[in-house]
């Protein structure tokens, strides 16, 4: 059983299907290809591989991971599971996998170790509410941190649900879960964290895909989390669309230590919201700013600045908002360099606005290909990418102002940024953060 990529957390995929394996009897070893090698001895010892891939960073990782294997047992059976599992299973020229469970995967996991070829499966029924086992993964130490007032904490990763209720474009969950969303069974999130409690950790990243999707469940777990563990924080993601419309959970997600939340703005153009079916505009973006910090909740906004459709002046204007929102501080650097990935099965391909500009499936990129109709903009995004590279450990305020000013000259404008906080303020000092900036 091995990760690739988890956001720099110990792997919860990883942990959750050990319980599986290990519930119906197998015997599993665990490695997290992100801090650990694959020990020659593992692949010698094992009868299945089996690769999580939650996300496409993981995924690229663990075709690589599989040629290694295949090099020293050209013959052993390898399974891809999670979100991304079967993405690539049709273009790739060929899939390395012999199995790919995509989903709910724990069911298909099992399957698959006692010989049932689950073929290429989305599976979406209801899994059994097992502890995730994480005593066969490498210690929280060796994993991203949370910075808050002063200090670093150890980070545990749960999740209260998976599968999202929403249909945005460019998202590779609704591929998988088309509108669905399964909750994970309260008393087996509270075992999770009490057993990482236990282990160290004093923050609990939340890694549903939107925490707010089944809202009474989300509250009674964090509420039930707080009760046991009074001074344990946590971050959660919510998307602007829920932010607005569950006002009264935000005091009790301040009450339970949220110590930030993260949100897909992705842009300020409300056009390019809509071509993604985001759900919501600028505006209630910014409501959500000062939603959240009238209870002291910060935001750490992600963003997708880099689509077919981006003009100049939406990065100018996207540029403006983080200024005038006071979230300089508040983004990781990363995040402006973010392009638009469309994988395969993704909701964008068909839709009339992305066709024009598609160009061939990029199977080592696991990906179409697109041109923006305006090759600046491209240069822009290859300058901005290098830039942020370039500048991993540098102080993400003297970042962003090298971005802005990129940004502002390549748009030939002399306006003017606005004033820091003009339409609202943030807390002063640092803002809490994960020490590893994150990217799918
Ligand atoms: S971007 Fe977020 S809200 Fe939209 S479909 Fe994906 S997980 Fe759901």
């Amino acid at each position: 059983m091995a990760s690739t990529y988890e956001l720099g957390h110990q792997p919860l995929s990883v942990a959750t299907a050990t319980a599986a394996l290990l519930g119906a009897g197998h015997e599993v070893r665990g490695v997290d290809i992100a801090v650990d090698t694959l020990a020659s001895a593992d692949v010698d010892w094992a009868e299945r591989v089996a690769l999580s891939v939650p996300m496409h960073t993981a995924m690229r990782l663990a075709l690589r991971v599989v040629e290694t294997v295949r090099a020293r047992r050209p013959g052993l059976a390898v399974c891809f599971f999670g979100l991304y599992a079967g993405m690539g299973r049709e273009l790739t020229v060929t899939s390395p996998a012999d199995a790919i469970i995509a989903g709910e995967y724990e069911a298909g996991l099992v399957a698959w170790a006692n010989g049932v070829d689950p073929g290429a499966a989305v599976q979406l029924h209801r899994s059994e509410g097992r502890v995730p086992v994480r005593e066969l993964l490498p210690e929280l130490g060796r994993y991203t941190r949370l910075v808050i007032a002063g200090e670093e904490r150890l980070v545990g990763s749960v999740a209260a649900s998976r599968g999202c209720a929403h249909r945005c474009r460019h998202c590779p969950v609704p591929v998988v879960y088309d509108g669905r969303v399964r909750r994970v069974e309260e008393a087996a999130v509270l075992a999770d964290v009490d057993q990482l409690v236990a282990a160290g950790a004093r923050h609990i990243n939340f890694a549903d895909p939107d925490f707010l999707n089944a809202p009474h469940h989300s509250r009674r777990v964090v509420a039930a989390i707080h009760r046991r563990h009074p001074d344990l924080t946590f971050d959660a993601t919510i998307k602007v669309e829920h932010i607005l419309r569950y006002p009264d959970a935000l005091p009790e997600l301040a009450a339970a230590g949220c110590a930030f939340v993260v949100s897909a703005f992705e842009s300020v153009s409300d056009s390019i919201l809509r071509c993604l079916d985001k759900g919501h505009t600028a505006a209630d973006a910014s409501e959500a700013v000062i939603a959240l910090r009238a209870h002291g909740i910060e935001v750490r906004p992600s963003w997708l600045p880099f689509t077919p459709w981006t003009t100049i002046d939406d990065l100018v204007e996207l540029f403006d908002f983080v200024v005038a929102h006071d979230l300089i501080a508040s983004v990781d650097p990363v995040q402006y360099s973010v392009r638009l990935l469309v994988p395969e099965g993704s909701l964008l391909l068909g839709e009339t606005t992305m066709t024009p500009h598609l160009g061939a499936y990029d199977p080592t990129r696991l990906g179409w290909t697109w041109a923006h109709p305006d090759p600046a903009i491209d240069r822009l995004h290859a300058q901005i990418a290098t830039l942020v590279e370039a500048r991993v450990g540098q102080a993400p305020v003297q970042t962003f102002d090298e971005i802005d000013a990129l940004i502002r000259s390549s748009a030939g404008t002399s306006s003017a940024r606005p004033a820091q906080g003009a339409v609202s303020v943030g807390p002063i000092g640092d803002r809490a953060h994960f020490t590893e900036p994150w990217f799918c």
